[in-house]
């Protein structure tokens, strides 16, 4: 019982305070494998597939969590709030409210809401959250994403298949951090020492839904794609950044949050559009994909401008939808393959 999973649709959540707390902090990430039908007893089918497969994965774990904290993120988070109030048996369901604007008054708001959150894990768990308990869980964070940014540079140069990448990542979401310390030890002395990138591959630009199983990826790989630079929050998103240095750890918590690149659950649309062409800027590509994940809107709606956008800069853009499963989908296959040859 030292887990305190969260619910996050992005990378909103301050992992940190969990960790200062004394808890390991563990992304709910569903279970492609495993059916909906738990969670559709409560929700409707209409709803992001991912997010009813974080219900499912709530009713049948949450007893073996301490507690369980939901991030604000897209729509599907404020629902499920009350939904999980409801139907999730867990001691501790907190909401922690991350804003969706990043101005000063969100920075100060976003403060206030800290605070609100390590008095409640205080009097809950009757532990003690201090500024240097908080460093501390920062400076872990910080080593965590200059590492995981060191070796993702390594996918555009050695033969690192896109599922390797993802499991990395998912994993420093997930498993405890001293843990992933290890970890990413190991990884980067494997992935050093690879073969170079493959000849047969083409290297891509992945935007849109977050991929939350490995077997997505997998498919990307059977199509000839290599993903060498992302915005996915179990991606660059989760280390573009890093806490900069603050006496007051809170700021620092707030001031990073506030300035990772933005999701499409985020206002600022052209700070989206501008992070991913600097990504491109960085790191040459042959084609962009875009998908979103059926019924996740935010990634929809924003992929209408985004795409245009990176057309207009000469970049090569397919967009598509997907379904939420682990299966090969050969109409997707396809679409990509009639796209790739075009290149
Ligand atoms: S996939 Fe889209 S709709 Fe589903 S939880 Fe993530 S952001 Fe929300």
């Amino acid at each position: 019982m030292h887990t305190i999973a969260y619910f996050d649709s992005s990378h909103d959540m301050p992992e940190e305070v969990i960790s200062a707390a004394g808890f390991i902090p563990m992304k709910i990430m569903g279970d492609v494998h495993a059916s909906n039908d738990p969670a559709d007893q409560y929700l409707q089918k209409f709803f992001c597939p991912a997010a009813r497969s974080f219900l499912t994965e709530a009713l049948a774990h949450s007893e073996e969590w301490a507690g369980i904290i939901v991030a604000h993120g897209c729509d599907a988070t404020n629902r499920h709030f009350d939904v999980w109030k409801l139907h999730v048996k867990t001691p501790f369901l907190y909401w922690f409210n991350s804003p969706i604007r990043n101005d000063a008054v969100a920075l100060r708001f976003y403060i206030e809401e800290l605070k609100r959150l390590i008095a409640a894990l205080e009097k809950h768990y009757r532990v003690s959250i201090s500024p240097e308990s908080l460093k501390k869980s920062i400076a872990q964070s910080n080593e965590i994403k200059k590492r995981l940014k060191d070796i993702s540079t390594l996918r555009a140069i050695k033969d690192i298949p896109n599922r390797e990448y993802y499991n990395i990542v998912s994993a420093c979401v997930t498993k405890p951090k001293a843990e992933c310390m290890t970890l990413l030890e190991k990884t980067e002395a494997d992935w050093k020492n690879r073969p170079d990138f493959p000849s047969d591959k083409k290297r891509f630009y992945l935007t849109g839904s977050d991929v939350t199983y490995a077997e997505w990826m997998d498919l990307l790989d059977e199509c000839g794609i290599r993903v060498v630079r992302d915005d996915l929050s179990i991606g660059e998103r989760y280390f573009a950044n890093r806490f900069a240095d603050h006496e007051d750890p809170l700021e620092a918590i707030a001031d990073y949050y506030l300035t990772i690149p933005r999701s499409a659950t985020r206002i600022s649309l052209d700070g989206r559009i501008s992070y991913i062409l600097q990504s491109l800027k960085e790191t040459a590509v042959d084609g962009v994909l875009s998908q979103n994940l059926k019924f996740c809107e935010p990634y929809a709606y924003d992929a209408v401008t985004v795409n245009s956008e990176l057309r207009a800069h000469g970049y090569k853009v397919l967009h598509l939808e997907r379904e939420f499963s682990p299966a090969l989908d050969q109409q997707v296959m396809n679409r990509i393959a009639a796209f790739t040859e075009m290149l």
